[in-house]
């Protein structure tokens, strides 16, 4: 369970998440929602203890800022460096490292996770290919790889499926639905309102503070929508 404690965020002077209180029960596919600048990435990165934030995270209990091991995260795509000259076998086996000693050599049941993941989204003729030849769905597939290899209980994604192909978006879905059918529990910033109900059991509703959180059913409603986008919902054709 994650359980965020009074959970505030402020850039200078100016409040980005406001004293936000929420419980997240698992295994589940839960949705952060809410327009740009409503605090959703801020959110993540306020659980994950990586700014600056006022209140607490739990995570089973124990604060989650020292349980990053059993967090896998992807950040928005904006701030990844997609020149770096890796292989992509390579930046998958990253995945790795929160659980084994940096600079120990892999052995070969390493590389047969990391093979397995490469398998799982569907990029094994890739393995040896710099990431820097891949399409943008491509490379996300291979960071939702080094998520599984890390073996973590808790996955955060952010905005995971901007400017990918749809082929690519299937597969990371159909990925992530096994891993929360298998027990974990995994929050995906989205804005995308037509996927809300085929991709999510929860959704978090965010602007600047909490709106609403809950099973789709009877969060995603008409009055909660206008709370979280104003106006703006009117151009989306959403719900
Ligand atoms: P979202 O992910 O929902 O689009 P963010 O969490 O990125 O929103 O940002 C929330 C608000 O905080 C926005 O108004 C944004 O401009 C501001 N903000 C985000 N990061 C910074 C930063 N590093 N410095 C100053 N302001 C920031
Ligand atoms: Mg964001």
């Amino acid at each position: 369970m994650i359980d965020i404690k009074d959970l505030s965020v402020s850039y200078r002077d100016r409040l980005a998440l406001e004293k936000l209180s929420l419980k997240i029960v698992g295994p589940t596919i839960t949705g952060i929602i809410g327009p740009n600048g409503a605090g959703k990435s801020t959110l993540l990165k306020g659980m994950l203890g990586i700014i600056d934030h006022e209140g607490q995270t739990l995570l089973d209990d124990k604060p989650l800022e020292k349980e990053l091991e059993n967090v896998a995260y992807v950040e928005q795509k904006v701030n990844i460096d997609y020149n770096f000259p890796i292989k992509v076998r390579e930046c998958v086996s990253l995945g790795l490292y929160p659980r084994i000693k940096l600079f120990r050599k892999l052995k070969a049941k390493d590389w047969d996770k990391v093979a397995a993941a490469l398998d799982l989204v569907g990029l094994t003729d890739y393995a040896d290919r710099q990431i820097s030849q891949l399409s943008g769905g491509q490379f996300q597939r291979v960071l939702i790889a080094r998520c599984l290899v890390q073996e973590a209980d808790y996955i955060f994604l952010d905005e995971p499926f901007v400017g990918i192909d749809s082929v690519s978006e299937e597969i990371i879905m159909d990925t992530l639905r096994q891993l929360r059918d298998q027990g974990k529990t995994i929050l995906i910033v989205h804005h995308d309102l037509s996927k809300v109900t085929s991709y999510f059991d929860q959704i978090i509703l965010l602007n600047g503070h909490l709106v609403a959180a809950g099973d789709v059913e009877t969060t995603f409603t008409e009055k909660n929508m206008k709370e979280t986008y104003g106006s703006q919902i009117f151009m989306t054709g959403g719900v």
